[in-house]
């Protein structure tokens, strides 16, 4: 205590006392404003000159997304590419030179303010940038109508359909966690969380197919393999334009302490808890077992690509609408709601979920995840969950939302 105490007061007369520092500039911001709706963003100066995170720019309409290698912003019907640590930026393929690279810190992607200054050159007037200022400012209405007139050299993903389409079958993807070599998480009798993951996964793509409505594809029906991110990619090709979709990964919890149990949903966004963040990294580490493990990419920049960002908020209403349907059914407790950012949900382009639906890891719940009865309840109230979500997607349409 005494020897403490020494450090304490060693520790006090070392410091400097704050008020003595010299007054910190306050960071400078860019203020990014479309129509009535503004943001102030930090300016970055870690490399000594000023920059911003790229995906800001999604709150002035721009889309931002991680593709082959390249920071890709399109905005006004332009298309702007750039590499990070490079100072070059490709406009609609011609290339121009930032004064300064673009740059990734702490999973963050950072763009020189000089790029506004193009974005603002290039986007046929209808973004006005003043440096001086530190101000971007975007007319919405100029931005729609630039983004017709001008050549657009990539396709819009996953454009909606015309109004007087035919009705199409809603694709479902059911995702049975883990397979082959991977045997995912293992109970105290030895139950193998990957057979328990397919049984019921094909219970739910069985139950699903009897109705016409549905197209119903597994990313694995046998016991096999499949890359992390390969699943949602399945799931991005299996799905044609513009039809509605979704993604149900289905696994088994674990925890070191065999006291833990019940059932929880997740969506996909940064982990908030350490317990997402154990969960996360227990059902990613599958890709230990890949040949080639794909690339991350920064969650930021997945979180900014608004094809994303449009499915997150219908994403945590499906996880909740399963949890509901779950409660009806299951000898557990709600464990809840939750996100974390699953390699698994990263790639698929449409509402995805991954359900837990018991730890295998608490011999009670091993038990009932192994009783073909319960099985078939939970196959039948995660095939409700599915329903759900397209009957409120139907009233919210009916509404005029
Ligand atoms: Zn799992």
């Amino acid at each position: 205590m005494r020897v403490l105490a020494t450090l304490l007061f060693l520790f006090a007369i070392a410091a400097p006392s704050t008020t003595a520092l010299p007054a910190q500039p306050a960071p400078a911001s860019w203020r990014l404003a479309s129509g009535t709706d503004a943001v102030s963003v930090t300016e970055a100066t870690d490399r000594g000159y000023a920059a911003i995170p790229v995906s800001s720019l999604v709150n002035v309409g721009a889309q931002v997304a991680y593709e082959g290698g390249e920071v890709i912003v399109r905005m006004g019907g332009r298309q702007f590419a750039l590499r990070v640590d490079s100072p070059g930026v490709r406009v609609d393929g011609q290339p121009r030179m930032l004064a300064s690279p673009t740059y990734s810190q702490g999973g963050v992607i950072y763009v020189p303010t000089a790029f506004l200054a193009i974005l603002g050159e290039m986007a046929g007037g209808a973004v006005s940038v003043d440096a001086n200022a530190r101000t971007l400012r975007v007319d919405p209405a100029a931005l729609a109508s630039a983004a017709t007139r001008a050549p657009v050299t990539a396709s819009v993903p996953n454009a909606p359909a015309a109004p007087n389409a035919p009705p199409r079958r809603r694709l479902i993807v059911v995702d049975a966690g883990h397979g082959g070599v991977d045997p995912g998480a293992q109970g105290p009798s030895g139950t193998r969380e990957k057979h328990i993951n397919l049984r019921i996964s094909r219970r739910v793509a069985e139950i699903l197919s009897a109705d016409p409505t549905y197209e119903v594809r597994m990313t694995r029906d046998r016991d096999t393999l499949i890359a992390l991110r390969d699943r949602g990619r399945m799931a991005n090709a299996w799905r044609d334009e513009g039809q509605q979709a979704l993604f149900m990964s289905i696994h088994c919890n674990a925890n070191p302490s065999r006291a833990e149990a019940g059932y929880e949903t997740y969506f996909l966004a940064e982990a908030r808890t350490a317990d997402a963040q154990r969960v996360q990294a227990m059902e990613d580490a599958a890709e230990r077992y890949e040949e080639r493990p794909n690339g991350h990419t920064p969650l930021d920049f997945i979180m900014s690509d608004l094809r994303q960002n449009q499915h997150l908020r219908e994403s945590s209403d499906w996880a909740q609408m399963i949890q509901n349907r779950l409660r009806e059914v299951h000898p557990g407790r709600s464990r809840g709601v939750k996100q974390a950012g699953f390699a698994v949900l990263v790639g698929a382009f449409m509402p995805a979920v991954l359900v837990e639906i018991g730890f295998i890891s608490n011999r009670t719940e091993e038990a009932m995840l192994n009783d073909p009865e319960q099985q078939e309840r939970i196959a039948q109230q995660l095939a409700q969950g599915v329903r759900d979500f397209f009957a409120a997607s139907e009233r919210r349409q009916s509404a005029g939302d």
